[in-house]
């Protein structure tokens, strides 16, 4: 694994050069600064292999247009997804022909396709439905969700072939959704996701020497995500997330931990992101519904602000922050595959709302860390690879992604720069930690090292502290 690693670091170093010649930087530039709107495919839960097939051909035979629960439940999750559309769901009995509208079980959701954000909308939301899923699923949510056939812009689909449509109406103003029973039920699996996977949290800590001591239990609970954050004086901060609760955990510079101590009750947190200020305030986000709140500790840590909405977007699936050295605030954030970045001015007075960094749409995961040049590398995964993207430190421009580490297999990153200008990259593959550094000239990487061979892993977060050591945490089963 080593070997291959290196192998794939020096064809990554080349490839890396010969693309930062060749791409223009007033490309790059505008790339980085034009605003998007963060419209993205509906937030989808972490599914494993299990899956049904194609919805049973299950046409209406009675009438009760009362509308069922999954059809409801779709057309909310559009609405959240895309901003709220006119939509339709019951038919009269006494209207001609057959419908799974008299059933409550078909849903007309108006996107039109003379519109060009409708129709990009639409192409979004049938390319989510119909994608192949990292087990090799085809049409997986469209599965998952029990939709029976789909009518838009004079085709239909069904069993996963779209063909001609020849009735009346074009659909060219609304796409038609037909739910089987199990999908208008809310029995299909899209509405009986896998619990989150959770651990124990480990704290392994690097001296400035270069040793490392060696993985030791912090936090026996059910924990789900974790983040890191340090503030001047040594001081770490660590957050977890267990049972949909946010809580943090004080690690002093003499090694010394608090106990947890319970910050948002919220009950739905799936990912939290933490960033230190050079004033000892913490700023903790917390992910909930999609959504992204800050919660501000002052430097004395006798008080927090309580969680302030940042990002309504609705879509996020994951978060990660770094403060650079002018005290400015990056916020990131995953949704559909893309990445995108968020800026709170030094004094906190303001955020540059979200601009999108990387519309790949493949991306799975994130981490990102300040450089003391004020360099800020973003750090992503997309099909189980590693990506660089680096951000330099007037923030007119970024790199574009660069492909750090071809493994295939990784599920999660973290990193965080040395005060000497070394970045400590940590990537996950099949439970087991490696570490890569990017030397201080930021030449070239060292090629991943095996750090932790546990086997057991499910996520990882780093930080380092102005005492020059290394906190990396890691959630183990
Ligand atoms: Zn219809």
């Amino acid at each position: 694994m080593k070997l291959a690693h290196t192998k794939q670091h020096l064809t990554n170093t080349l490839r890396s050069l010969l693309a930062a010649l060749l791409v223009p930087l007033a490309a790059v530039a505008a790339m980085a600064l034009t605003a998007l709107p963060a419209q993205a495919a509906p937030p989808t839960p972490a599914f494993g292999p299990a899956i049904e097939g194609y919805a049973p051909k299950q046409y209406q035979t009675t009438c009760d247009p009362t509308a069922k629960p999954g059809v409801l439940d779709f057309r909310d999750l559009l609405n959240r997804t895309y901003g709220t559309h006119p939509s339709g769901i019951s038919r009269d009995c006494a209207s001609g022909g057959t419908s799974e509208h008299k059933e409550g079980r078909a849903l007309d959701y108006h996107f039109n396709i003379n519109d060009a954000t409708q129709a990009a909308q639409a192409a979004d939301l049938l390319n989510w439905l119909q994608a192949t899923d990292q087990y090799g699923n085809q049409d997986a949510m469209a599965r998952r969700l029990g939709i029976m056939y789909i009518i838009w812009n004079r085709q239909i689909w069904q069993d996963g072939n779209w063909k001609p449509y020849t009735g009346a109406s074009p659909h060219t103003d609304h796409i038609h959704f037909s739910f089987g029973w199990p999908g208008a039920r809310r029995e299909a699996s899209w509405w009986h996701p896998p619990a989150p996977a959770a651990g124990r949290v480990f704290h392994n800590l690097r001296r400035d020497n270069g040793d490392w001591t060696g993985a030791s239990l912090v936090d026996a609970g059910a924990v789900t995500a974790v983040a890191e954050a340090a503030v001047p004086g040594g001081d770490m901060h660590l957050v977890t997330v267990a049972g949909g609760r946010a809580y943090t955990n004080l690690r002093r510079s003499g090694g010394s931990w608090t106990d947890a101590f319970l910050l948002d009750d919220n009950g739905s947190i799936t990912d939290v992101a933490a960033a230190g200020l050079s004033s000892g305030e913490v700023l903790v986000f917390t992910l909930a519904g999609g959504r992204v709140f800050a919660n501000l500790r002052n430097a004395a840590g006798t008080s927090w602000t309580g969680a302030h909405l940042v990002d309504g977007n609705g879509t996020i699936t994951a978060i990660a922050a770094t403060t650079a050295p002018s005290g400015e605030v990056h916020l990131f954030t995953l949704s559909g595959g893309r990445v995108f970045a968020n800026l709170r001015n030094a004094a906190g007075t303001s955020w540059t709302g979200a601009f999108l960094v990387d519309d790949s749409t493949s991306v799975t995961a994130i981490d990102a860390t300040a450089a003391p040049n004020g360099e800020v590398h973003l750090a992503t995964v997309a099909g189980g690879r590693v990506y660089t993207n680096l951000r330099n430190a007037t923030g007119t421009s970024w790199s574009g992604a660069f492909l750090l580490d071809a493994n295939g297999g990784i599920t999660a990153v973290t990193l965080t720069a040395l005060p000497d200008e070394r970045i400590a990259l940590f990537t996950l593959a099949a439970g087991r930690v490696h570490v890569n550094y990017r030397n201080e000239a930021g030449t070239g990487w060292s090629g991943a090292a095996m750090l932790d061979a546990n086997g057991t892993i499910i996520n990882l977060a780093a930080t380092t502290s102005d005492d020059d050591e290394i906190h990396l945490a890691t959630i183990a089963r």
